[in-house]
C-alpha cells in the first residue's frame, strides 16, 4: 500500500484531460466514515437510562453520539497517514426521540454532528416533519451555538416568494445550506453534493413552499459541474436508498439507479432505507454504502485511486455499543464552555476515564 503525505500541497488548477496532480503521484487512498438516519438518537437506543458512555461493558444500549465521536477520532487517527479522511452523515439526523422534539430550539443533532467532526450532512425527509420554518430554526440555533456542519442539498429548492422560506434563504446566504461543495484534503479535491431521493421526497409530509427537483437529472447536472470545477472524486450524500430483497444480495433501488445513470459519481454514501450493508454494492463500478440507522453503526469505506481507477480497498461497518468508550469532552466540554479539542485517541479517552 502506498502512502500519501497528508501535508501535500493543495492541487491548483486541474486541467481537463490531464490526470490530476494527485493521481500523478501514483497510488492514493482516502477513507469515508459515515452514518445516516440517526433520528435524534443522541444517547443510544435501548434501555436509554442505562447509557453510560464513560464506562465500558456495563450497558446494553447501542449508538450514542459520544461513542460515535470517539470512534471517529480513533479511525481518523488510524487512517489519516494513508490519505485524507472524510466524515459524512446522510440525513434524517433529526426526529425520533425527545431530543427531536426540542430540535427547533436547540439544533442539538447538528451541533453534535459538528462536534463529532463531521464534514457535511444532507437533508432527509424527516427534517421537514415540522415544516421548513421549524427546520430553519433548528439550523439557526446550531449556528448560534457555533456548531453546525455544512448541509448539502442539491435538489432541495427554497427560492420561492413564500415568507416561510426567508430564514432558509438567509442560511443559504451564509453558506450553511448549499447544493454542493469542493473540499480539498490531502492532495485530493473532493466534490460533495447531497440528494433527496424520489421515495424520500414522497414521504416528506410537510415541505411547505420547499420544492424538490428530479434526483437523477439534478445529480447529473451537479456531478458534471463538480467535475468541471476540478473535482478529482465526486461523492453523493444520497438520502435515496436501496431496495432490500427478502433474500439474496441487493440489486435494486434508487442509489443503484443513480450510480448507473450518473457515471460522473465516484461514490454513493446512502441513507433513508436503514440498510446495514456489510459490504458495498458495486453498481456499474460505483460503490454504494449505507450504515443502518440510529447511530448503531459507523461505516468505513477505503478507496484506492490508482492510475485514474478508483477501487474499494476495504469496507467495514463498526458496531457502536458499550465496547466503544464515549468521548465525553466532545459534548460535555461544549456545555461547560470548554474550548479544548476532544480526545484524539481511544487510549487518551480511556486514560481520562481511568482517572475518574
Ligand atoms: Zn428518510
Amino acid at each position: 500500500m502506498s502512502l500519501i503525505d497528508p501535508q501535500d500541497a493543495p492541487l491548483i488548477g486541474t486541467v481537463g484531460g490531464q490526470a490530476p496532480a494527485a493521481e500523478q503521484k501514483k497510488v492514493l487512498s482516502f477513507t469515508i466514515l459515515h452514518t445516516n438516519d440517526m433520528h435524534s438518537n443522541l444517547i443510544g437506543v435501548g434501555p436509554a437510562s442505562e447509557y453510560s458512555p464513560m464506562t465500558l461493558n456495563d450497558d446494553r444500549t447501542i449508538g450514542g453520539i459520544e461513542r460515535i465521536a470517539s470512534l471517529i477520532a480513533e479511525r481518523r487517527k488510524a487512517r489519516e497517514a494513508m490519505g485524507p479522511v472524510l466524515v459524512l452523515d446522510v440525513g434524517d439526523f433529526s426526529i425520533g426521540t425527545p431530543f427531536g422534539g426540542a430540535t427547533h430550539e436547540t439544533g442539538a443533532e447538528l451541533q453534535c454532528l459538528s462536534m463529532a467532526g463531521y464534514d457535511a450532512t444532507t437533508f432527509g425527509n424527516h427534517e421537514f416533519d415540522a415544516g421548513p420554518e421549524a427546520l430553519a430554526k433548528a439550523i439557526a440555533a446550531a449556528k448560534k451555538a457555533g456548531h453546525v456542519p455544512p448541509i448539502l442539498a442539491a435538489n432541495t429548492h427554497f427560492d420561492g416568494d413564500d415568507p416561510g422560506l426567508s430564514q432558509f434563504k438567509e442560511l443559504a446566504q451564509a453558506q450553511l445550506i448549499r447544493s454542493h461543495m469542493l473540499l480539498e484534503r490531502g492532495g485530493i479535491r473532493f466534490g460533495l453534493f447531497g440528494m433527496m431521493g424520489t421515495d424520500s421526497i414522497q414521504f416528506t409530509i410537510n415541505p411547505g413552499a420547499v420544492t424538490f427537483s428530479d434526483p437523477i437529472e439534478t445529480a447529473r447536472k451537479v456531478a458534471r459541474q463538480l467535475r468541471a470545477e476540478g473535482a478529482d472524486v465526486v461523492i453523493c450524500l444520497s438520502h435515496c436508498g436501496v431496495r432490500e430483497p427478502k433474500s439474496g444480495p441487493i440489486t435494486e433501488g434508487e442509489d443503484i439507479d443513480l450510480a448507473r445513470a450518473v457515471p460522473e459519481i465516484d461514490v454513493i454514501v446512502g441513507g433513508h432505507t436503514h440498510t446495514f450493508m456489510r459490504q458495498p454494492i458495486i453498481a456499474d463500478g460505483t460503490p454504494v454504502v449505507q450504515a443502518g440507522c440510529y447511530g448503531a453503526a459507523l461505516g468505513e469505506l477505503v478507496i484506492r485511486m490508482e492510475k485514474g481507477e478508483r477501487k474499494v480497498e476495504s469496507y467495514k461497518l463498526h458496531t457502536i455499543n458499550d465496547t466503544v468508550p464515549g468521548l465525553a469532552r466532545a459534548i460535555a466540554s461544549h456545555i461547560a464552555g470548554d474550548a479544548r479539542p476532544p480526545f484524539e485517541t481511544r487510549k487518551e479517552a480511556e486514560t481520562w476515564m481511568a482517572a475518574r
